[in-house]
């Protein structure tokens, strides 16, 4: 049976599905969402991505989550209606919203396009303190969103707006560390895990160029990574799988959501080369103390990365609109969320679920 969340200052009525308490299935809940303010647009929204960090704030994995949560940063859709102030879009534009829908605008991190690391508090778009309503944020599994223009993306013409959806958090998190890393022509790249962070991060390296090997548990998506664009499969549970692999990566993505080797994988980096952590598994660090011997020997860099700023978002959005990159997905109806968060969870998805918005209106 759905409940209302209705603070005053909230106005329109929304359908979503929410998490009631931490691993509670998601069912629905109607929420409300703010009238639009002079700067705001108002988005019907169209798709929405399910993306780990959504099942790992359901299950309150990283702490402190507030429930109700209504999980989704992976955003889609069409511009309802815009504020008197607010130019940059019209009624009927395909938009995104990813992570990040707000934050302060004018400190350091903020004018540098890091958004993600504003001084002041990002707000994200779930779970979140709005500083507008004063209430935590809740997500993209639901019909419609208030976002200030800002904070909004212009989908380029063209892609496919389930492909597309993805691209507002995998595509900006896997692009970000490729582009800082300087991913390029006849560069060796692994990638470690091939879900919905990992098969974006395929995409995108071997349209910049890369030959890539895929590191993977799952020997049953082996026949899938020529298609993505990667030019070897590595099996790792198979015993000796990595030995060949020994100091051969320029650049090692590491985007599994689950504790593991980390001093195996740093093994596997030329001298000179990075691994860069995409994956934020339950506890914290995640996995095996690092030795500094796997970073010393060789001049290796361990480094993380998270999600990337407004402006880049958007670059990354024109790349893929002239590349024609887009994420390979499941549509799925609301019904179908709780059975595809226990196939997320065992790495069961090609690539991402994304979910149709239409079918939360019921
Ligand atoms: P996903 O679609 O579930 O993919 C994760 C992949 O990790 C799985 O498909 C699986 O790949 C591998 N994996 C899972 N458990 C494993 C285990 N025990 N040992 C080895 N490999 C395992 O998840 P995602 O949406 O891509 O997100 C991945 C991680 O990135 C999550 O922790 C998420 O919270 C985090 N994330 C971080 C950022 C950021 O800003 N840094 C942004 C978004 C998400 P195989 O089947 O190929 O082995
Ligand atoms: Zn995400
Ligand atoms: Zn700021």
């Amino acid at each position: 049976m759905s409940t209302t969340v209705s603070p005053l200052s909230m106005s329109m009525k929304t359908p979503a599905y929410a998490a009631r308490a931490a691993n509670a299935p998601l069912e629905p809940l109607e929420i409300e969402r703010r009238k639009p303010g002079p700067h705001d647009i108002e988005i019907e929204i169209l798709y929405c991505g399910i993306c780990h960090s959504d099942l790992h704030k359901v299950s309150d994995d990283w702490g402190g989550t507030h429930f109700p949560l209504v999980p989704g940063h992976e955003i889609v859709g069409r511009v309802a209606s815009h504020g008197a102030s607010a130019t940059r879009f019209r009624e009927g534009d395909s938009v995104g919203v990813g992570c990040i829908v707000d934050s302060c605008r004018v400190c350091p991190e903020c004018r540098a396009g890091h958004e993600m690391f504003c001084e002041k508090g990002v707000t994200f778009t779930f779970d979140s303190f709005d500083q507008t309503t004063k209430t935590w944020t809740q997500g993209g599994y639901s019909t419609k969103i208030v976002v200030d223009e800002r904070y909004v993306l212009r989908v380029p013409k063209g892609l496919d707006p389930t492909g597309t959806a993805p691209l507002m958090c995998a595509g900006i998190t896997t692009y970000s560390p490729l582009r800082h890393f300087e991913c390029k022509p006849g560069d060796q790249v692994a990638v470690v895990g091939l879900g919905g962070l990992g098969h974006m991060t395929v995409k995108l390296a071997a349209s910049m160029g890369a030959e890539i090997t895929v590191l993977s548990t799952s020997r049953d998506k082996e026949r899938d990574v020529s298609r993505l664009g990667a030019k070897h499969f590595v099996a790792t549970k198979e015993p000796g799988a990595l030995d060949a692999l020994q100091g051969r990566f320029n650049l090692i993505v590491d985007t599994v959501s689950a504790p593991h080797d980390l001093n195996q994988l740093m093994a596997l980096l030329h001298s000179y080369g990075t691994m860069v952590l995409l994956g934020l598994p339950p506890n914290a660090t995640g996995s095996t103390p690092i030795n500094a011997g796997s970073l010393i020997f060789g001049n290796k860099r361990l480094a993380g990365s998270n999600i990337g700023g407004i402006q880049e978002t958007q670059e990354m959005l024109d790349y893929c609109g002239e590349k024609g990159v887009v994420a390979d997905v499941e549509v799925i109806k609301a019904e179908q969320i709780n059975d595809a968060y226990k196939r997320t969870q065992r790495g069961d998805v090609r690539y991402r679920f994304v979910i149709d918005a239409g079918s939360l209106e019921a």
